[in-house]
């Protein structure tokens, strides 16, 4: 068994004949497009991009054996919540699987019907690329933090205007300086 496959270079068809597996996680920085989507500003080292990649030949009868590969990816990226506009980390989480066929016709008139995705098969394929396109699709179309973590704006201008109403006002006091005199 070959365990020398690339994920950038993968030979689609020898990984599926394997049933060969890969795994991996790097750093967010090392993917530019999901970088993209983060929040400007948030530190970004200590979230990783973790990903799997399974291989799979399903025997069909009467027919070529047909040539898949599941993705598994996830990733902590920081974005903007859209309620309170600080930072929340949203979990993002792609799954999908994937069915390779010959050329763009064959897998143009397979995608309508088939409930995989279906790709053109290729003896380099780039299923990091791929694995990024997928965490992008998965991104959430409104962040926000289930409970956000502190008062909105609005909020905190209320309580700063009633601890001010709750001083003495400058005036009172000087009028009853004034009376005492
Ligand atoms: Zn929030």
């Amino acid at each position: 068994m070959d365990n020398t496959f690339d994920p950038r270079r993968l030979d689609i068809k020898a990984f599926a004949q394997a049933g060969a597996e890969l795994q991996g996680q790097s750093p967010l920085s090392q993917w530019p497009r999901l970088l993209d989507e983060q929040m400007a500003g948030t530190q970004t080292q200590e979230h990783l991009v973790r990903w799997h990649l399974q291989g799979q030949l399903t025997p069909v009868t009467g027919g070529p054996s047909r040539i898949g590969m599941l993705l598994t990816a996830e990733v902590d990226l920081p974005m903007q919540c859209q309620r309170c506009l600080t930072p929340v980390v949203e979990t993002v989480k792609a799954e999908r699987a994937f069915v390779f066929v010959a050329d763009e016709t064959t897998a143009e008139a397979m995608d309508e019907e088939s409930e995989e995705d279906v790709l053109v098969i290729s003896r380099d394929f780039d299923a990091l690329s791929l694995v990024e396109d997928e965490l992008i699709l998965a991104l959430p179309l409104v962040p926000r933090h289930e409970v956000c973590p502190q008062d909105l704006p609005v909020g905190a201008a209320d309580e700063a205007f009633e601890a001010a109403s709750q001083r003495p006002n400058p005036f009172a006091a000087l009028a009853a300086l004034k009376k005492g005199q």
